[in-house]
C-alpha cells in the first residue's frame, strides 16, 4: 500500500491516497515514454466460435499494450521533486470539526490535515467509504490475467485477438518480441466463492476454461510466467449510481477505480484514471491560485470546492458511457439466455454504434 503526498511548486497540501495507476498520474510527457515500452498494434480481431459458425470482425485501431509494473515505475519516475510518498496505509478519513478540512489517519498512528484530498485507492477505497459511496457491484465473472514470456521471440503477429466462445473470452496481445499478455475472462461458478489464490490452481483453471478454442491459447498459459498470474472476481460501479451520485464532501473527492471501477471489457479502467488525473489537475489550475491553496477560510474552502464540482461536471458523463457500455458487455457475458443477450446485443448496437468509439475520446491538454 503506498500513500503519496504530491507537493508541486506552490501546492503543499493537495494530499493523493493511493500510488496505483490513477495516484500516479499525476504528471504530463509521459506518453511518449510509455510508447516506446511496447510496441503498437494496429488491428484487434473479435472472433466469436459457436457450434458450425466461426465470426470474424476485426477493428482497425492502434493499442499499446505495457506490463502494469513498467507504466507504474514511468509514472513514478515522472513524479516532481517535492513529492513526498509514504509507504503506509490510510486509516481513516474525518473533518476536522474547527476548519472543515479533511484529516486522514494512518497505519503509523500519523494523520495528517490536508486542504484537497483526492482518493485514488482502488475499487475497495477508504475515501469512497468516507464519502459514503457503498461498496462496488460484483459481476458473476472472473478474470486471469497473465504474462507469458519467450526468450528466443514468439511468433506471434503484432495484433491483439480476442476470442470468444460461449460465456468465456481469452484475449492475447504481443507486448514485445518476447512477451505477450493474455487473459480470460469466465463465468464464476458457485464453487468459486473462494477464489484460488495458489498459482498452479489458477494455471489449471485458465486452461481447463479453454475448452474448444485454438490450441496455441493453451500453449500459451502453459508457457506463462505463474509468479506473474492473478485472479480477480469482477467489480464494477452501475452507471446508473454514477450519473446520480456525489463524490464529493468538502474538499475530498476521489478518482480511478475508487470512483469508477469497470469490468475490463473495454480496456479501459486504468485509461480513465489517467483522464481523471488530468481533468482533476486542470481544474485546480484553472480555479485556483497558489495562494488559495495556502489559505485557509471559508472563501478560499468554497473556491476549490467549486474546482473539485466542475472536475466531476467534466468526467461525469464519459464515464456514464464507459460504464454503461462495460456493463452491457459484462451481463452479456453472464447471461445463458439467448432472448436476453440478442436484447443487450441491440441495445448495445444502439447506444455504441461506433465499437471503437469509446478510443476516440479526448480529455484535452493540462
Ligand atoms: C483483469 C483486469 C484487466 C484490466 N485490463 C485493463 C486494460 O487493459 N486497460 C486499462 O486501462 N485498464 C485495465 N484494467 C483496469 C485497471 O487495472 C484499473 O482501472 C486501474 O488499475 C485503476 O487504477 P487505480 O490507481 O485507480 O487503482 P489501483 O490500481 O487499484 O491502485 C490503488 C492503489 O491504492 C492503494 N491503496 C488502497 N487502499 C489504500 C489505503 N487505505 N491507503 C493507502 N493506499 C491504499 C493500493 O495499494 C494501490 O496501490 C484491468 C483490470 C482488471 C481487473
Amino acid at each position: 500500500m503506498v500513500h503519496a503526498i504530491l507537493k508541486f511548486k506552490y501546492i503543499s497540501t493537495i494530499v493523493i491516497v493511493g500510488g496505483g495507476i490513477c495516484g500516479l498520474a499525476n504528471q504530463l510527457g509521459v506518453a511518449s515514454q510509455l510508447r516506446q515500452s511496447a510496441f503498437p498494434l494496429k488491428r484487434w480481431w473479435n472472433i466469436l466460435i459457436d457450434e458450425g459458425k466461426h465470426q470474424e470482425l476485426i477493428l482497425n485501431y492502434e493499442t499499446h499494450c505495457l506490463k502494469r509494473r513498467d507504466l507504474l515505475q514511468i509514472l513514478a519516475d515522472a513524479l516532481p521533486p517535492g513529492t513526498i510518498r509514504f509507504g503506509c496505509q490510510v486509516l481513516s478519513v474525518n473533518l476536522d470539526t474547527h476548519t472543515n478540512y479533511p484529516t486522514i489517519q494512518l497505519c503509523n498512528g500519523k494523520s495528517i490535515n490536508a486542504k484537497v484530498i483526492i482518493g485514488c485507492d482502488g475499487s475497495r477505497s477508504m475515501v469512497a467509504d468516507f464519502l459514503e459511496l457503498g461498496p462496488p457491484r460484483m459481476f458473476a465473472l472472473s478474470s486471469i490475467r497473465g504474462l507469458s514470456s519467450y526468450s528466443n521471440g514468439h511468433q506471434f503477429p503484432h495484433e491483439a485477438i480476442r476470442m470468444r466462445r460461449g460465456n468465456v473470452v481469452a484475449a492475447r496481445l504481443p507486448i514485445t518480441d518476447t512477451l505477450v499478455y493474455w487473459f480470460i475472462t469466465q463465468p464464476l461458478a458457485r464453487s468459486d466463492a473462494k477464489l484460488p489464490h495458489d498459482p498452479e490452481l489458477i494455471k489449471r483453471s485458465a486452461i481447463e476454461s479453454l475448452d474448444g478454442f485454438p490450441s496455441g491459447f493453451k500453449e500459451l498459459i502453459d508457457d506463462c510466467d505463474v509468479d506473474l498470474l492473478f485472479l480477480n472476481h469482477l467489480r464494477y460501479r452501475a452507471p446508473w449510481d454514477l450519473l446520480v451520485r456525489r463524490d464529493q464532501k468538502g474538499t475530498v473527492t476521489v478518482a480511478g477505480d475508487a470512483m469508477h471501477v469497470m469490468g475490463p471489457f473495454l480496456g479501459q479502467g486504468g485509461s480513465a484514471s489517467i483522464e481523471d488525473a488530468v481533468v482533476f489537475a486542470r481544474n485546480l489550475a484553472q480555479k485556483m491560485s497558489p495562494e488559495d491553496l495556502h489559505q485557509c477560510g471559508k472563501g478560499k474552502q468554497k473556491i476549490i470546492e467549486n474546482a473539485i464540482d466542475q472536475y466531476l461536471k467534466e468526467r461525469r458523463m464519459r464515464l456514464v458511457l464507459l460504464s454503461t457500455q462495460t456493463y452491457l458487455s459484462g451481463i452479456l457475458l453472464e447471461t445463458v439466455s439467448k432472448v436476453r443477450s440478442s436484447i443487450i446485443n441491440i441495445i448495445m448496437r444502439i447506444l455504441f454504434s461506433d465499437r471503437t468509439g469509446h478510443n476516440k475520446y479526448d480529455c484535452r491538454q493540462l
